[in-house]
C-alpha cells in the first residue's frame, strides 16, 4: 500500500480556508456563508469552504464566458498539446491528489489512487480530441454540392458533483468539455472541495488560459444560480437521486442541455453454480470498499436456490479481516464515513432492518471505532434474509452494510432488480454463459458485469445508469461525452461553375 503525506506541492499548500478559483486564480469569497470541511477520520473541521453567492457564481461565469471565444478558436493540436500536459502532470502529482482525498473524503490511500487513476483515463480518452471532433463528410449528394457535418462546443458549461469521487467524477466531465473547446465551471462537493482547487492549479500549470476552467464552491444558492443563468449552455450532475431530478428538471425548464446521474442500489445474482470463493471476495470487495460510499458498490446480494447458505458462510469467514482504520494507518482498507449524520443514518438501517424481520449477522456497530465515537467510523455489517419491503432495501444505504435477498430462482432474481427503481450498476455471478448472456439481455440496467462486481466502464466507453440512476439522454464522459458537451451542424455546399445559375422554385433535391 502507498504511503501517502499531507497535501502539499511547490505551488500548493492546504488552506484554512478553500477558496474559488475564478479567471486563473484563487478568490476569496465574498458572500460571508461557508461551511466547514471535516476530517473524517478525526472528526474534527479541518477547514472552512466559501460558499458562492449568486453574484460570485456570475463572476465565474463572466470569466468563463470572456474565455470561449479564444479557447474555442485555439486549433485542436494546441489544445491537444495542452491536455497532454495536464495528464502529465497529473499522473505526476497523483498522490497529492489522493492525498486530498484521504484527508476530505477519508477513503484510504490505495483506494484514493484508484479514484485518481480512473479520473486520469478521462484525461487520457480526452488526448484523442483531433480523432473524436472529427466530422463526416458527402461528396457530391448533388450535382457540383457537396454535404458535411462537423461538431461544435457548446460555450460556458457547468458540472455539479458529489462527495463520494472528489477527483474521478469532476474528471468525467471537464476533460471531454474542455478538449471540446468549452469553457467550464465546477461546483464540486461542499464536503471534500480541496482536490478541485489543486487541479485548477495543474490546468493553470498546463497552459490552460485563465477562465476555461472555474471552481465555484457552494450549496444550494450556488447551484441554483447556476441552473437559472442564462450564459450556461449545458449542466452535468452526478449525485444523489431527489438532486438529480430537481436538476434535470431546473435545468431543461431553463433551456439548457442536461444530463443528470442519480443514486443506486446495485445487485449482484450469484447463481447456483457460481464459484462460491470468488463471489464471496467480490462481495466483500465491492460491498465495503470505500466504506460502500461508490455508486457502483454492491449493496444488495441476490442469493439464488441454495447458494445462499454457502456464500454467506464463505462472505462471513472474510469479513474479521477487513481492517477498518484511518488513511494515515497504512494496514487501513476501509476508511470512515463522510459526515457524522451520514454514519448515523446508516447505521439506522442496523436497527430498522432486524425490526423488518432481517438478521443481523455481523454488527458493525460493534467496532471499536465506532464506539470510541471520534471519527466518523462504522465497522463492516452483514444483513441476511432482507426483503423488498423493508426499509434497508428501498433505500441507497450507502454505507458499508451489504444485505442478502434470498430469492428461489433465476426468474425471481431478475424480477427483484428489474422492479428496483434504480438501475446503476449489476452483476451476475455464475459459470453458465449462456444464463450470463440471457441476464444481460433481460436486466434493466444499464452498467453489467459478469462475475466483474464494480463494472465502471473504461473512458473509452460511457457511464451512465436506466431509470432513477439517470435523468437526461446521453450517458456521462467516453463517445457520449463528446455527444454531450458539442453540437452537430451540417453544412450544404456548392462552388458552381460560373453560368450555371439560374431561378428555380422548387424544393431542393439531390437529384
Ligand atoms: P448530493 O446529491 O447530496 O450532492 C451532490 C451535489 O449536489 C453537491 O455538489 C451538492 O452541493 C449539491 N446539492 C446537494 N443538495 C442540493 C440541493 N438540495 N439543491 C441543489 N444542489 C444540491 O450527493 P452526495 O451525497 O454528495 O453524493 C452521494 C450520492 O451521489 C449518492 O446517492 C450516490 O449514489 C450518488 N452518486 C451517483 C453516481 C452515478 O454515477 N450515478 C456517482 C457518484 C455518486
Amino acid at each position: 500500500m502507498t504511503q501517502v503525506a499531507e497535501p502539499t506541492t511547490a505551488t500548493s499548500t492546504p488552506t484554512a480556508r478553500v477558496q474559488h478559483w475564478i479567471g486563473g486564480k484563487r478568490v476569496a469569497g465574498a458572500s460571508g456563508r461557508s461551511g466547514p470541511v471535516y476530517n473524517p477520520a478525526t472528526g474534527d473541521i479541518a477547514r472552512e469552504v466559501d460558499f458562492a453567492s449568486v453574484e460570485e457564481v456570475n463572476d465565474a461565469v463572466q470569466a468563463a464566458k470572456a474565455a470561449f471565444p479564444a479557447w474555442r478558436a485555439t486549433s485542436i493540436s494546441k489544445r491537444t498539446e495542452i491536455l497532454f500536459r495536464m495528464r502529465d502532470l497529473v499522473d505526476q502529482h497523483r498522490a497529492e491528489i489522493a492525498a486530498y482525498l484521504t484527508a476530505e473524503h477519508g477513503k484510504v490511500p490505495a483506494d484514493a489512487l484508484g479514484e485518481v487513476a480512473r479520473g486520469l483515463e478521462n484525461l487520457e480518452f480526452a488526448t484523442g480530441i483531433p480523432h473524436l471532433l472529427k466530422g463526416g463528410f458527402s461528396e457530391q449528394v448533388s450535382t457540383g454540392v457537396d454535404v458535411y457535418q462537423i461538431r461544435q462546443p457548446l460555450g460556458v458549461v457547468a458540472g455539479i458533483t458529489p462527495f463520494n469521487f472528489p477527483a474521478m467524477v469532476p474528471m468525467w466531465m471537464f476533460a471531454n468539455a474542455i478538449a471540446c473547446g468549452n469553457a467550464f465551471i465546477l461546483k464540486p462537493s461542499e464536503k471534500d472541495p480541496s482536490a478541485s482547487v489543486y487541479v485548477a492549479e495543474l490546468w493553470r500549470e498546463a497552459g490552460l488560459p485563465d477562465g476555461v476552467f472555474n471552481v465555484l464552491h457552494g450549496d444550494k444558492v450556488a447551484v441554483d444560480a447556476i441552473l437559472g443563468h442564462p450564459d450556461i449552455a449545458a449542466v452535468s450532475f452526478v449525485g444523489s437521486t431527489p438532486v438529480a431530478r430537481y436538476i434535470y428538471e431546473h435545468a431543461t425548464a431553463a433551456g439548457k442541455r442536461c444530463q443528470a446521474l442519480g443514486g443506486a442500489k446495485n445487485h449482484m445474482v450469484v447463481l447456483p453454480d457460481a464459484d462460491i470463493g470468488m463471489a464471496a471476495d467480490a462481495a466483500v470487495s465491492a460491498a465495503y470498499g470505500s466504506a460502500g460510499e461508490r455508486c457502483m458498490a454492491i449493496s444488495v446480494v441476490a442469493a439464488v436456490g441454495d447458494v445462499a447458505d454457502p456464500l454467506i458462510e464463505a462472505i462471513k469467514e472474510r469479513l474479521p479481516k477487513v481492517r477498518v482504520g484511518p488513511g494515515s494507518d497504512p494496514r487501513a482498507e476501509m476508511g470512515p464515513l463522510i459526515t457524522r449524520e451520514h454514519r448515523d443514518k446508516v447505521a439506522s438501517y442496523l436497527e430498522s432492518g432486524p425490526q423488518q424481520g432481517a438478521e443481523l449477522v455481523v454488527d458493525g456497530r460493534e467496532h471499536p471505532l465506532y464506539r470510541d465515537g471520534k471519527g466518523f467510523f462504522l465497522g463492516v455489517s452483514l444483513l441476511d434474509r432482507v426483503t423488498p419491503e423493508m426499509d434497508c432495501y428501498r433505500n441507497e444505504v450507502f454505507g458499508p452494510v451489504l444485505e442478502i435477498v434470498r430469492v428461489p430462482d433465476y426468474p425471481e432474481a431478475v424480477q427483484l432488480v428489474n422492479d428496483n427503481p434504480y438501475g446503476n450498476g449489476v452483476a451476475i455471478f455464475t459459470r453458465d454463459g449462456g444464463a450470463a448472456r440471457q441476464f444481460q439481455f433481460d436486466v434493466n440496467v444499464g452498467m453489467v458485469g459478469v462475475n466483474v462486481p464494480i463494472p465502471v466502464p473504461v473512458a473509452y466507453y460511457s457511464f451512465g445508469g436506466w431509470k432513477s440512476s439517470l435523468f437526461g439522454d446521453l450517458h456521462m464522459y467516453g463517445p457520449e461525452g463528446i455527444q454531450f458537451y458539442t453540437r452537430g451542424k451540417v453544412v450544404t455546399s456548392r462552388w458552381p461553375d460560373p453560368g450555371t445559375s439560374k431561378v428555380d422554385l422548387g424544393f431542393p433535391h439531390t437529384r
